[in-house]
């Protein structure tokens, strides 16, 4: 099956009598004792069932693991790891999961953060103890762009396993598991769930080793798993992921090349322009670029801030991935440390019309 096939039909399991076209929600938490029926929801659910065969299939990986946010999922990977471990990940790995990594867990483990972008820094950080490289890429709010089979062939060398977060990527533009890791994370409240209306996370393994085996045990009896009803919105969701990828990248390549023409836009950041440092890699590992561009406007916060009150149709909220428009300053929803230019302005480009859009950022600026 083709990609758009297989995101309409690959999470469909009907095993009703009445033969509906779409498989049903299954509410129940329990179910009557009998051989190959689930025993009880938090264990596996059919609507769960369905959703991680599709997502599993979406990355081409073995299994996958859905979980009740990105973060739980996330978590879960490193949950699954030995104490003492020692772990590299992004320089600009997403906060959330950053944070979890330095309170939570900083009795656990030690962490180094580094720039993945240069692949050079990876070699001389590796210890006898280093057993998880984590990768996101394009990265957040900068669109960093980290080479993952150059990585990944690096961590191989040492037996150090590879996780990448492909949120802002999704398996339409990227499948982190052919170009040589051995874990996809996905915050499937962005692009997958697509509508702004879904929490949750997702993992997605190579092969069913040991190391998945703690990751399902760490789901079904940690107990972070989605409900019936997000399940089954998300493979309802999915069916339009090809499409709705096509309309982000198409509308965010338009609105960057605007923007970058813009006197009044110091930078723009988006993987798709040429001048990108991370353009060559990102054409050599991605199939399109996504819906997500930052810029840096002409002076400050308050610059920022006033740009971004005169839109119509760009929410001043945080997250992405959805049908509509999003806006920020980023540095404001970051807290006091963060590290993001205060003139930042991050877009989650939607599928409105483009011209709308356009002209809308164009009054705005003015
Ligand atoms: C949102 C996000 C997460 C966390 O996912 P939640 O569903 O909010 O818990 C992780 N990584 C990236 C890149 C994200 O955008």
């Amino acid at each position: 099956m083709k990609l758009e096939t297989l995101a309409i039909h690959g999470g469909n399991i009907i095993t009703d009598n009445l033969k509906p076209v779409i498989q049903p929600i299954t509410l129940s938490t329990t179910f009557s004792h009998q051989e190959n029926s689930p025993v009880y929801s938090r264990a596996s659910n059919p609507n769960r069932d369905a959703l991680e065969k599709l997502l599993a299939r979406l990355e081409n990986g073995d299994e996958a693991a859905a979980f009740s946010s990105g973060n739980a999922a996330g978590m879960a990977v490193f949950q699954a790891l030995p104490k003492g471990s020692h772990i590299i990940a992004p320089d600009d790995m997403y906060h959330g999961l950053r944070y979890q990594l330095q309170e939570i867990f900083k009795d656990q483990f030690s962490v180094s953060f580094v720039d993945l972008t240069q692949p050079e820094n990876l070699e001389s950080l590796v210890l006898p103890n280093t057993k998880l490289l984590w990768i996101e890429t394009p990265s957040n709010p900068l669109l960093k762009i980290s080479d993952i089979k150059v990585l990944s062939a690096i961590a191989k060398k040492h037996g150090i396993r590879v996780a990448c977060d492909n949120t802002f990527a999704t398996p339409v533009f990227q499948n982190p598991l052919e170009l040589g890791a051995d874990l996809v994370m996905h915050s499937s409240t962005k692009y997958l769930g697509g509508h702004s209306d879904i929490l949750g996370g997702a993992l997605i393994t190579k092969t069913n080793d040991d190391f998945w085996k703690r990751i399902r045990l760490i789901q079904t009896t940690g107990g972070a798993v989605p409900a019936p009803f997000d399940c089954y919105y998300l493979v309802r969701s999915i069916k339009t992921l090809p499409y709705r990828m096509a309309g982000h990248q198409n509308n965010a390549l338009e609105l960057a090349h605007y923007l970058n023409s813009s006197e009044k836009v110091e930078k723009v950041y988006y993987p798709g322009l040429k001048n990108h440092t991370g353009h060559a890699i990102a054409t050599k590992q991605m199939s399109g670029f996504g819906g997500m561009l930052s810029f840096l406007i002409q002076g400050g916060a308050e610059e920022a801030d006033t740009m971004i009150k005169k839109l119509h149709y760009f929410s001043n909220a945080t997250s992405l991935g959805g049908v509509e428009s999003l806006i920020e300053r980023r540095a404001a929803s970051e807290g006091p440390d963060s590290t993001t230019p205060a003139n930042l302005i991050r877009v989650s480009v939607g599928l409105e019309n483009v011209e709308d859009l356009k002209q809308d950022l164009e009054q705005a600026l003015k």
